[in-house]
Formats: C-alpha cells, sequence, structure tokens
C-alpha cells in the first residue's frame, strides 16, 4: 500500500482537495482518497505542488516520429501535406528508433493512455510493448476515387489485421477525413465497424480550404487534387462545411472523434451535438500552430458543453510530445479557461473518448489512473510548471 499527498489534489473532474491523501495499492489501484488527518504523516509521500490523473493523448501519429523538424512551420496545411507525402522515405532503422524514442517521451511526460493513427505496421511492435494504452485507429483513403475505394480498404485492412491487440489495447478502422474519404470507402468502413463501443477517429475542420472545397468546390483542396491529377468525379459539393458530409456517414452510436476542430462553428457544433451526445473533439494546439497558425475559439466548445479533448499529434508537426504543454499553449492564448477544466479535457474525457474510462482519467477507488505532480503549480499554469510522473 502507498499513501501520497500533496498541496493539492485534483481527480480529474471539479475543484481540488486540500489536506488530503491518495492510497494506492503497489500497481497504483486507487484504493481510497481520505484526510490527512485521519493517518500518521511519517506514512504518507508528500510532494509540493499537485497530483493529478495520468494523461490520455487522443491523437498521435507515432509512425511519424522520424520527421521531427523536416516541416516548415506555418504553411498551412497542404504545402504540409505535400511535404509529409514526398518524404516518407527513411531507412527503417530510423523510423524505428523514432517511434520507441517518442513512446519514451510520451511516457515520461505522464502520458498513459494514446489514441493512435497508423497507416502502416511500423508502430505496431512497440505499441505491443508499452506500458502506455494504445487505441490504434487505422486510417483509410482513397483521395474520391471512388472506384479504388474496395481496393484501398482491402489494403489497409490487411495492415489492420496485423495488428494484435492485448493488454486492454483497442483497435478501429477509420476514416482519415472529410477531404480525402469517398462515401463508397465511408460504407465499406461503417460496415465493418461495430454498431456501439467503437471510437471513430476523423481529422476534421483543419484548413480554411476543406471548408471552400465542400462550400464551392473551389480553393487549395480543389487545385491540390487537379495538382495531383485525381479527378473529382464522386465527390459532390454540399454548399455547408465539411462535418456535415462526415456526420451523413458516420454511425452515432458510436464514440466519434473529432480531430482539430480548428475551424469549427457554433453550428457545426450544435448540428453534431444533436446527431450524437458520444462526440467528443480533440484539439491539438500545438500541431495547429506549426501547420496553420491558429487555434479552435475554445468558447464555442465550452458554450456548447462539448466534451474537448487533447491531443499531441505527430512530431511532425510538433516540438515535442507533451499534453501538459499543449495545456500550457491553450493557458497562453485563451487564458479565461480554468486549469480544471483544461485537466478535463487531458484527463477523463480522453478517456471517455477512447473508452478506456472505467481505469484510467480520474481518481476514483478500483481504478489505475496514473499519478502525475505538477511542480511549479499553485493553481494555475506557468512556463516553469512541469510533470513529473510518480505511478
Ligand atoms: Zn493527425
Amino acid at each position: 500500500m502507498k499513501k501520497f499527498s500533496a498541496d493539492k489534489i485534483y481527480k480529474g473532474l471539479g475543484a481540488p482537495l486540500e489536506e488530503s491523501i491518495l492510497i494506492t495499492d503497489d500497481n497504483g489501484k486507487i484504493l481510497s482518497i481520505d484526510k490527512m488527518e485521519n493517518h500518521d504523516p511519517s506514512t504518507v509521500q508528500k510532494f509540493k505542488g499537485a497530483l493529478i490523473p495520468g494523461f490520455i493523448n487522443t491523437h498521435c501519429h507515432l509512425e511519424l516520429s522520424h520527421m521531427k523538424g523536416v516541416a516548415d512551420t506555418g504553411t498551412g496545411l497542404i504545402p504540409f501535406i505535400n511535404c509529409v507525402v514526398t518524404q516518407r522515405d527513411f531507412p527503417k532503422e530510423e523510423i524505428q528508433a523514432a517511434i520507441m524514442a517518442a513512446e519514451k517521451e510520451m511516457y515520461e511526460n505522464g502520458i498513459v493512455a494514446v489514441g493512435d493513427i497508423s497507416n502502416v505496421t511500423d508502430s505496431f511492435e512497440c505499441k505491443g510493448k508499452s506500458k502506455m494504452k494504445f487505441y490504434t485507429f487505422l486510417e483509410m483513403f482513397d483521395m474520391f476515387q471512388a472506384e479504388n475505394a474496395l481496393g484501398e480498404f482491402n489494403k489497409y485492412l490487411s495492415v489492420f489485421e496485423k495488428l494484435e491487440v492485448q493488454n486492454g489495447d483497442k483497435k478501429a478502422i477509420v476514416p482519415h477525413a472529410p477531404y480525402s474519404v469517398s462515401e463508397s470507402l465511408f460504407d465499406l468502413i461503417q460496415k465493418a465497424t461495430p454498431n456501439g463501443n467503437t471510437t471513430i477517429s476523423i481529422h476534421n475542420q483543419e484548413t480554411p480550404p476543406e471548408m471552400e472545397l465542400f462550400q464551392k468546390g473551389t480553393g487549395g483542396f480543389a487545385d491540390w487534387y487537379k495538382s495531383w491529377n485525381l479527378n473529382l468525379d464522386s465527390f459532390t459539393v454540399t454548399e455547408k462545411n465539411s462535418i456535415h458530409y462526415a456526420l451523413g456517414k458516420l454511425n452515432p452510436n458510436n464514440r466519434t472523434l473529432f480531430v482539430h476542430n480548428t475551424l469549427t462553428n457554433e453550428d457545426d457544433l450544435k448540428t453534431a451535438l444533436d446527431w450524437s451526445k458520444n462526440t467528443f473533439w480533440a484539439s491539438c494546439p500545438n500541431a495547429n500552430l506549426y501547420i496553420e497558425n491558429r487555434l479552435p475559439n475554445y468558447k464555442f466548445f465550452i458554450d456548447a458543453k462539448a466534451k474537448v479533448t487533447l491531443g499531441t499529434d505527430s512530431l511532425t508537426s510538433n516540438w515535442q510530445l507533451s499534453i501538459l504543454e499543449e495545456m500550457k499553449t491553450i493557458n497562453r492564448f485563451q487564458s479565461y479557461i480554468p486549469f480544471e477544466t483544461l485537466l478535463q479535457w487531458a484527463s477523463i474525457n480522453g478517456a471517455e473518448a477512447l473508452g478506456f474510462d472505467d481505469e484510467l482519467g480520474s481518481f476514483e477507488v478500483g481504478k489505475t489512473p496514473g499519478i502525475n505532480l505538477l511542480e511549479n503549480f499553485d493553481g494555475q499554469l506557468s512556463d516553469k510548471t512541469n510533470v513529473q510522473r510518480i505511478m
């Protein structure tokens, strides 16, 4: 049995506890949360700062870790994609070494579970050995070449089948983004996915050209398709924002994790929340600044009571893999958001989005959520705040 205390204990939801202790078994399973006065202080490990549950990183691409620093910052999504697709040839050893280093970095930064996108098998071996939990999203796209939808589906399905999940890990096949998946491929994915208790991750409303493509059929993405000699015959202009196309093709009985949402507005949120209460909104603020040099308006999400989660995205579009750094960035640019709210996004909301909330995401009796210590923290995040993993 272990007893931990600190100036404040945040359970993941709500106001912090003071003069309290967390009691766990040797594996970190929470046995009880009690008042300090009931315990002999010499039996308690007392820390300066705050104890918080392990972080949930709901969006990463481990397999892109080797491309750190390759793409320029602030160029926008389309030049970023061009950079990534034209520079994927790296030696296998380099890719594996970068994946292992990235996994270690996340673990040391207090992350306990990851929603991770895979297109290929590169990250599977590392995930099998990791002490973190993984929800692998095997991501499919056909760039609106509907005649290739079945071929692409089968290609990615064979990758998906190579992933053996263990230790409570999970996996699902998912569509990449509204601007890259034909109706035929959406239908194939949905047919092959369980009806309920599955998380479907999809990139969403990340860049103005994505919106213009669906609104008018013109703009940067329309030009991009032409530049790669890809016809848009099976694409239909909806005259609505891109998320509406995705909503029409996804299953409201599953958990849907919309990723980025940089341009999502109040109407989009209302439509999505009316469609399903099982919607989650993964924000990757540092990646948004890296790629597009803009952030979502978080007030829309708070006012709509949308469940926001946090993600790091990959090292291709971030300087590090740390949920604490994502929280600090939001705090720097939209400081009206209380720390308790940011922590909820970083912990319990993420655990719910990935269906890991029976074990992770909050300090509750029976869970083994991981225990992080925030140092140089007095109830407000600052540049100096750092995280140490205790359990
Ligand atoms: Zn991504």
